[in-house]
């Protein structure tokens, strides 16, 4: 472990304690075998004013909800330091409570909550306090004689504390067995299956000793862990069957998710390891990944006809028994969907509502299946006993959370396929999905889709919808990247220039055919075997107006649009029984997109002899149809309000009266 400690960026702290504070712990988090995602804590006791101008002692302590790594001055709270050694005093103090004296004792009541660990660090009497969840420590006393090379390791000046759950009980078991003894003989304390404590009166020195004592632990392991297997052989491609663990999993929570499947060699290798189904079900590194991974990984079925199904039914079941076994009165029974899944010889795959919430499962399965690998090397791979993993995953604090978290937005967890999506119409659904908590695979013609959709919840793919191959390929390529398809709505579409039938030209009319009707067949031909596997899966095919209310001039795109709906309507039928909605939008009078420039709006409208805002509200409701208007609908469409019907085909077009 290296120390990042740089005098220069130090020295642009000056001499302010809190900015110091921010510095070093924006160092500890900066490496992940330190803390991750929001692991860890750190606190800096100085003075501070309240609000009358009268000056005391406060423990600066990280706020909850801030991350070490980006943490800045207002993430961390202020807390009277008198008041929380008189917490330290109590001999009983329910967490809740604690949360609530806490909060009453900070001098800014707009800071965030303190850590839970912050009466711990009050009582540590040091100016700079640093608490890490490293990797090497906690997997060293994740071993049977764990306890035992931690004193080897470190000897006398480094203190040993047994677990104890984090919160009162751990600040008072700390303060009972610190209080008699001399601090000047401490570098710092081990807390057994937890992490690490260091702390100095000064900044740099507080944070040398973390990177000194884990550096330790490291070179510990390292002289006797085995590199991990290394696998030569990547598994194949297998889609589908993804797709058939995402619902699996997804339909045990009762609610979509993502999922991130990762090949690489260290996944493929531990999922490959003869004894997997053993080791990935024996607990986390440290209590507290409990939250984010469940206390054990899901092991599926290996063999190429393995059932997702059956495992995760009986990932559930033995989740219910472990409830039922250390459930006391009145606890609210979490969904029991699995969170990672090894997958044996073929990788591990990561659940998540968000992609964000995957890829925070996804690093601490990383740094969870190199400490078992390391701790196999040193006596054997042992977690904390389920009881101790069950408190922090029904903390009284952890169930207030859940109570107050409010229902997600409708399509959270969703993944859709948006075809034309660099502009317009299409442009206005992949934004719209993705405010509605869904992430977005977004197909168009035009390369700056890639760029305009490029974000964590959007990926954009450059494609000719009129070359079946590309399109397949895009369909695998969004799949590949969240884990399935539940929605998609297809949009693409292309006007070509009017003209009378007998006046057609046969390439205008081929190619209107071609993008218009037969793409929309051959997208679908590569959506329908993942949509089978998706959530509440849903088809919403942007048509036109056209189809009911046909008009001169325009044959090449009415009949394509017309073939299109008609399409729509058969795989509605087909698709029923597969629990697929098919749905139907004719949008018409949308100026706000690319083909209606100012120019092209005023010539219509002269043509007309009237306004450009009296053409562009030509229709029953002298409204404006906008391009969200339809995106809107569309959404709704594919969302739960639609949940029961198929084969519907609705105006977007503010009423004409030719329809009507
Ligand atoms: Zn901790």
């Amino acid at each position: 472990m290296q120390s990042l400690w740089n005098d220069r960026e130090a020295a642009a702290c000056g001499d302010d304690p809190l900015a110091l504070r921010v510095y070093t712990s924006r160092l500890l988090g900066r490496e992940p075998d330190l803390v991750l995602h929001s692991g860890g804590n750190t606190s800096v006791k100085t003075t501070g004013t309240d609000l009358f101008g009268n000056t005391h002692r406060v423990v600066y302590v990280k706020g909850s909800g801030w991350d070490l790594e980006t943490i800045e001055a207002p993430g961390f709270a202020p807390v009277r330091l008198d008041a929380l050694l008189a917490m330290a005093e109590l001999e009983q103090f329910d967490d809740s409570d604690m949360v609530r004296a806490q909060r009453a004792a900070m001098l800014d009541p707009n800071a965030p909550s303190p850590s839970v660990e912050a009466i711990l660090h009050a009582t540590i009497p040091f100016d700079y306090v640093d608490h890490t969840h490293a990797d090497a420590v906690v997997s060293i006393t994740n071993t049977p004689g764990g306890e035992d090379a931690i004193r080897e390791i470190y000897g006398e000046r480094v203190w040993v504390v047994p677990y104890v759950m984090p919160g009162f009980a751990l600040a008072q078991a700390v303060y009972a067995m610190t209080r008699e003894r001399d601090w000047a003989e401490c570098d710092g304390m081990i807390l057994l299956n937890h992490g690490v404590f260091t702390f100095a009166d000064d900044a740099k020195a507080a944070y040398e000793k973390m990177i000194e004592l884990v550096s330790k632990a490291e070179e510990y392991v390292a002289a006797r862990a085995d590199p991990p297997p290394k696998c030569s052989e990547l598994p194949s491609e297998d889609l589908e069957a993804l797709a058939a663990i995402r619902r699996s999993v997804g339909a045990a929570g009762g609610e979509a998710v993502l999922a991130q499947w990762d090949r690489d060699p260290a996944s493929v290798g531990f999922s490959a390891l003869p004894e997997v189904s053993d080791l990935a079900t024996r607990g986390p590194l440290t209590p507290d990944h409990v939250i984010r991974t469940k206390r054990t990984a899901l092991v599926l079925d290996g063999r190429p006809d393995g059932d997702p199904e059956r495992a995760v039914e009986q990932y559930v079941t033995s989740y219910r028994e472990y409830f039922e076994r250390n459930a006391t009165e009145g606890l609210t029974y979490l969904d029991p969907a699995p969170r990672w899944a090894v997958w044996p010889a073929r990788g591990t795959v990561c659940f998540g509502r968000s992609p964000k919430e995957a890829r925070v499962v996804a690093d601490i399965k990383d740094h969870t299946i190199r400490g078992i690998q390391a701790t196999e090397a040193m006596g054997g791979w042992r977690a904390l006993p389920e009881k101790d993993v069950f408190e922090v995953e029904y903390w009284v604090l952890e169930q207030a959370k859940l109570a107050r978290s409010g229902a997600p937005p409708a399509l959270t967890g969703k993944i859709a396929l948006v075809t034309g999506a660099a502009s317009g119409i299409g442009l206005a659904c992949a934004l719209e999905l993705q405010r509605l908590g869904g992430v977005v695979g977004g197909l168009d013609v035009n390369p700056e889709i890639v760029e305009l959709m490029d974000s964590d919840a959007g990926l954009g793919i450059e494609c000719d919808v009129t070359d079946d191959e590309a399109m397949a390929e895009a369909v695998r390529t969004v799949v590949r990247r969240y884990g399935g398809l539940d929605v998609v709505i297809d949009n693409v579409g292309a006007f070509p220039a009017s003209a009378p039938i007998e006046e057609i030209p046969p390439a205008a009319w081929d190619q209107s055919m071609a993008v218009n009707l037969t793409s929309h067949q051959r997208l679908w031909q590569s959506c329908i075997p993942f949509l089978r596997l998706g959530f509440d899966p849903a088809v919403v095919v942007i048509a036109s107006k056209n189809v009911p209310a046909p008009g001169p001039g325009a044959a090449a795109y009415s009949v394509a649009k017309a073939g299109l709906t008609q399409l729509a309507r058969v795989a509605a039928l087909e698709l029923g029984a597969a629990g697929v909605r098919v749905n139907i939008l004719h949008p018409d009078k949308v100026y706000d997109t690319g083909l209606w420039t100012p120019e092209v709006l005023e010539a219509r409208a002269a043509h007309y002899g009237v306004s450009v805002e009296e053409y562009k509200t030509r229709n029953v409701l002298r409204t404006e149809v906008r391009s969200q208007d339809v995106a809107d609908l569309a959404c709704a469409m594919a969302g739960p309000l639609f949940s029961k019907t198929t084969g519907a085909q609705v105006a977007v077009d503010g009423g004409d009266i030719r329809v009507i």
